[in-house]
């Protein structure tokens, strides 16, 4: 199938897109509406699979080229997560401009609802940074093509316990892969980013004896985590200087660069956060020469994805998490292949996706 990039922009045309950066990508979608003060992006990567599934995101983007440059990113990386997966679903995504402790009402959520009911299905919606299930609600009062509804709606709910889940099992293969066990016991993990995911995989790690270091720009919420999971508190960058064996990503993405690269001590990056690896190629060989085993963020954190997925199959969280839980050896099956073919995990990882995407094509 092949089908020609349009930028849809009906109430204005102040969007400028280059036709380069669009390249490979199906459809993007300008969302404006003056009434809400409404300002959005759709992208839609690719839909051989199935239906572009990906969450929204709300940002207070500097400018609308910065949150196209985060849509195009992010709904390309779904449609891997999805392939990698063995899900039948394609890849998109959606970003709203604007501060969302401040900006979201429910008139915004709602016109932003009518502009993905008019994709007909082809782009899917869920809740991403900025979102919850609230706006959910609201956005599926103006269409149905929306997961990560309430429970009580018949939904799935919060996904993020899912792919924390997900994480911690990407990051069991990790430390049998490197350490030949998977016991992380007394292993030192620093997170970064406690947040919805981040607090979940707290829990697991701390459940399973592992001695967590967190850290997050949120200080009132640090120091509730610290005294409930009895975690130590690290600030700001200094935590790129510590020693530790795993380092998990759970905040926002590039923080695995050149810079970080250079100061991490820990054997095993893995973590939940989208687009870790600042610079896809160059980072994941940085990691690989330096003996740091890079657990490829959109396989590990697909726990959410694969949760929502049910819930257009008809939710049931046990196969749910049965699901996430065969990312633990999809994980170790990567690192095998990505060390049979001499690649980084990354490039290994994507390799399977693109394979299933183009076989899907083919048939
Ligand atoms: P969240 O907004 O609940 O949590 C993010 C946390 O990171 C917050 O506590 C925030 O204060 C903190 N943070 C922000 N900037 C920071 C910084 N510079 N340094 C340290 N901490 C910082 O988000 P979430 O739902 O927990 O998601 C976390 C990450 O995982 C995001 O990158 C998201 O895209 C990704 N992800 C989430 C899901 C999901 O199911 N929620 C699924 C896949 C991927």
């Amino acid at each position: 199938m092949s089908v020609k990039p349009t930028v849809k922009n009906p109430k204005n045309d102040s969007l400028v897109v280059s036709e380069m950066s669009l390249m490979g990508y199906e459809q993007v979608v300008s969302c404006q509406d003056a009434e809400t003060g409404l300002k959005a992006i759709i992208a839609i990567h690719n839909t051989t699979l199935g239906p572009a599934l990906g969450g929204t995101r709300m940002w207070n983007y500097e400018s609308e080229e910065q949150a196209l440059q985060d849509v195009l990113r992010l709904s390309r990386g779904m449609s891997f997560k999805a392939a990698i997966s063995g899900l039948e679903l394609g890849g998109g995504k959606a970003v709203i401009i604007g501060d969302s402790t401040t900006e979201k009402t429910e008139a915004l959520m709602r016109k932003f609802g009518s502009f993905v009911d008019s994709l007909g299905g082809k782009y899917i919606t869920a809740e991403d940074v900025g979102m919850n299930t609230k706006d959910m609600e609201y956005v599926r009062m103006e269409t149905k093509y929306v997961t990560g509804i309430p429970e009580s709606m018949g939904g799935s709910g919060d996904p993020s316990p899912v792919t924390a889940f997900g994480v911690y099992m990407g990051m069991k293969a990790s430390a049998r892969y490197k350490w030949g066990s998977d016991n992380l016991d007394g292993k030192i993990v620093l997170v970064q980013g406690v947040g919805h995911v981040g607090e979940n995989l707290l829990k697991h790690l701390t459940d399973e004896g592992a001695k967590v270091i967190i850290n997050d720009i949120n200080e009132t919420r640090l120091s509730e985590l610290a005294e409930q999971y009895g975690a130590i508190i690290v600030m700001g960058d200094a935590i790129f200087d510590l020693d530790i064996d795993i380092y998990a990503p759970c905040a926002l993405g590039a923080t695995v660069n050149p810079d970080t690269i250079a100061r991490l001590k820990c054997e095993i990056i893995a973590g939940s956060a989208n687009n870790q690896l600042a610079d896809e190629d160059r980072d994941g060989q940085l990691c690989a020469d330096k003996g740091i085993l890079y657990a490829p963020d959109f396989l590990i954190n697909a726990g959410g994805l694969i949760n929502v997925y049910s819930e257009i199959k008809g939710y049931d969280r046990e196969h749910a998490i049965n699901q996430t839980r065969a990312i633990y050896d999809t994980t170790l099956e990567i690192f095998k292949k990505a060390e049979l073919d001499e690649i980084t995990t990354h490039a290994a990882a994507l390799a399977i996706a693109e394979q299933r995407i183009a076989d899907r094509k083919n048939q």
